[in-house]
């Protein structure tokens, strides 16, 4: 059975896998996939698994796997269902199914649609570099009789076992780029089987699809090679093929392969600045899928309601950093107050700044406008709370105001002392009362309040950052900053 229309009814259930190996930190093409994976399912009502490919033992990378599920779980794409009947589910992980891919592979020799290749490696290489034309292997194993493979088998002769693949034209559908085909002879006999017993890539992927009744296989398109041999051998275990659908290729502004260098690192990095994981979820959603019109900004519900594999293109798609940065600014903007000073307080140098439970959101609301990062908390915070250096040399600024400063000052202290609240729109208009009663209006009045409070002539909304700062703290710098001008002025 190839037609995958049929694959798809027979499947009642949509069912995706994410099948990371965990070779390193998870790269954001990697991150990519599974949150297509992850929407699709979520779309569907169906299921999300995340499957460890970790049987290429001299690959792995120890503490990787822990990395990356901690990827996963940041980026919030929960997986349903594992090993352990009980959640938290740990994930599949492939070396785990060893048995099955022997067993599987097995049952292919049985019924004659795999052999046995006793071909050694120097063999296998010297055939390679002579660019042997066979289809099978260099030793034609695939015409050996019985009773030598059985002869052989007994002195414990190495052997893999390879599929056969008939000359014709192979055809898979990808739910992308539709029906695509290659000559079986282009191919060749492939090992399924590994002379330790261990499945290849190709073979335990299939396996492991077709026992976890995996419906769609969506994954990069570095894998469209790949899929020729997976639907010969989905079809040889007389299994329906899933459907596959291959995303275009992530690449950098240089139009090449992404590199760590176009700011594309791991996700890790991603995670140590304090992106918005919603935006980030949300920026590589578009990378090769648009979800109709010209949304850009979409919450997870939003994403999970839109995303399909109808609008997903082949064209390769360029990785913007900047783009990135903008989507978690967006995200972070649509938080509530409350929420973003939630999601912010772990990212607080709070040696650095001694902010009270009170005048956290007062300061989070001064500068929220201004964050792409939560990282970026601490930067923000210190054009509030500036260092003492910073605030003496404010003072010093301030005598190259012009001469109504220090007039100023005073009817804004006079003022700000006696205001009821302290709240930043009422604490904006005071301001600009005190300007209106005084004649002085713009620079003139703006510079020697923010000089005189935070040392610069620049920062965030006046009023909020009044509000942040906190009556007490404000007639002091004011007090402070009157004192220092009447002390020079007397010089
Ligand atoms: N383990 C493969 C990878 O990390 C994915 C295999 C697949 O999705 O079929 O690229």
């Amino acid at each position: 059975m190839t037609d995958q229309q049929d694959a798809q009814s027979i499947m009642d259930q949509v069912r995706v896998r994410f099948a990371p190996s965990p070779t390193g930190s998870l790269h954001i093409g990697n991150l990519r996939v599974a949150i297509f994976n992850y929407l699709f399912a979520r779309h569907h009502d169906g299921a999300f698994v995340v499957r460890i490919e970790d049987t290429d033992r001299e690959r792995n990378v120890e503490g990787s796997l822990e990395g990356l599920l901690d990827d996963l779980r940041w980026a919030g794409l929960d997986w349903d269902e594992g090993p352990g009947v009980d959640g938290p589910f740990g994930p599949y992980r492939q070396s785990e199914r060893g048995d099955n891919h022997r067993k599987a592979a097995l049952s292919l020799e049985e019924r004659g649609l795999a052999y046995r290749c006793f071909c050694s490696d120097e063999e296998l290489a010297q055939a390679a570099r002579d660019d042997a034309p066979e289809p099978g292997c260099p030793g034609n194993c695939r015409s050996l009789e019985e009773g030598d493979i059985r002869a052989r088998m007994e002195r414990d002769e190495p052997s893999t076992l390879r599929f056969t693949v008939h000359p014709g034209t192979i055809t898979f559908r990808d739910a992308v780029r539709g029906d695509i085909s290659l000559e079986g002879s282009d191919l060749g006999d492939f090992v399924i089987l590994r002379a330790d017993g261990r499945a290849t890539y190709n073979f335990a992927v299939v396996v492991d699809d077709l026992e976890m009744k995996i419906s769609h296989v969506i994954r990069g398109a570095g894998h469209l090679s790949n899929t020729p041999k997976q639907a010969l051998l989905f079809d040889a275990l007389d299994a329906p093929r899933p459907v596959f659908a291959h995303l275009p290729m992530v690449l950098g502004a240089d139009k090449r392969k992404l590199s760590k260098r176009e700011g594309a690192e791991g996700v890790v990095q991603l995670r140590s600045q304090g992106f918005h994981p919603d935006g980030v979820v949300n920026y590589l959603s578009l990378l090769g899928w648009s979800p109709g019109g010209d949304r850009e900004i979409l919450s997870r519900q939003e994403l999970i309601a839109a995303m399909d594999l109808d609008r997903v293109g082949a064209t390769d798609t360029v990785f913007d950093p900047e783009k990135l940065r903008w989507a978690s600014a967006q995200h972070i903007a649509a938080l509530s107050l409350p929420e973003l000073v939630d999601a912010i307080r772990p990212w607080v140098d709070t040696e650095r700044f001694d902010l009270e439970a009170r005048a956290l959101p007062a300061a989070v609301d001064a500068i929220r406008t201004r964050l792409t990062t939560f990282g970026e908390v601490n930067e923000h915070l210190s054009l509030i709370f500036p260092t003492e250096d910073a605030l003496q040399a404010g003072l010093q600024e301030l005598e190259r105001e012009g001469d109504s400063t220090l007039d100023t000052l005073k009817a804004i202290r006079t003022t700000l002392s006696s205001i009821e609240g302290w709240e930043a729109p009422e604490l904006g208009s005071a301001v600009r009362s005190v300007g209106k009663d005084m004649g002085v209006r713009g620079r003139a009045l703006f510079h020697p309040i923010r000089l005189a409070l935070t040392g610069s002539r620049q920062g965030p909304d006046l009023g909020k950052v009044l509000a942040a700062l906190g009556r007490t703290r404000c007639i002091e710098l004011l007090d402070g900053a009157i004192l220092w001008l009447e002390k020079s002025e007397a010089v």
